[in-house]
């Protein structure tokens, strides 16, 4: 009775897993085996098909949209600009090359803090700083190595005065590797160049900062 009793009750567990199990794993089978053609199909031997292709070779079709197409091109906005002589536009948010900014007094916003040189993770800037008599602190050394930097862009967030900046210029590029290694009279110069796109910059996203 006892084996009667468990035969029935493994075949009613084989008709549920039947019933849950099966029509799952066909699903998934029948998914798998779906496939779609994307070869180019052979083309159509209808006498109609054929006298289309015929005229349309004889009458160079094909040529003539062509150069309607190419005519009608003529007469509208381009879809690419005249670089470099046009610009296309740049967010305020660009990370391009660096600089260092002065207050509108010509001092040096740099405090010497050291915070930039901490937290690039490229280990690209080298700071060396001396206090002054007036005792401010100022740098005597800002020396950036463009080759190691990544544009990550942490050393102007974490510049507690705005001196080191992400400008908008990305036309640096040099033929020696040497001339990538910026000094603190380069990035003072490019933040005097710089300047007015630089505070235009900062002002339309100091909201998001
Ligand atoms: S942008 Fe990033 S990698 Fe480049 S100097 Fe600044 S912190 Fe370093
Ligand atoms: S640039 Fe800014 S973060 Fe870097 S040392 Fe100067 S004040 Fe500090």
């Amino acid at each position: 009775m006892a084996t009667v009793k468990l035969f029935s009750a493994s075949k009613s567990a084989k008709s549920l897993v039947q019933q849950f199990v099966r029509p799952t794993a066909v699903t998934l089978i029948q998914a798998r085996s779906r496939w779609k053609d994307v070869s180019v199909p052979d083309p159509s031997m209808e006498w109609k098909d054929i006298t289309d292709r015929a005229a349309k070779s004889a009458f160079w079709t094909e040529l003539v949209k062509g150069f309607a197409l190419v005519f009608g091109m003529l007469f509208k906005e381009p879809a690419t600009i005249n670089y470099p002589f046009e610009k296309g536009p740049l967010s305020p948010r660009f990370r391009g090359e660096h600089a260092l900014r002065r207050y509108p007094s010509g001092e040096e916003r740099c405090i010497a803090c050291k915070l930039c040189e901490a937290i690039c993770p490229a280990q690209a800037i080298t700071i060396d700083a001396e206090t002054r008599a007036d005792g401010s602190r100022r740098t005597t050394r800002y020396d950036i190595d463009m080759t190691k930097c990544i544009y990550c862009g942490f050393c102007q967030e974490a510049c507690p005065v705005d001196a080191i900046v992400e400008g908008p210029n990305f036309e640096f590029s040099t033929e020696t590797r040497g001339e990538l290694l910026y000094n603190k009279e380069k990035l003072l110069s490019n933040g005097d160049k710089w300047e007015a796109e630089i505070a235009a910059n900062l002002q339309a996203d100091y909201l998001y900062r």
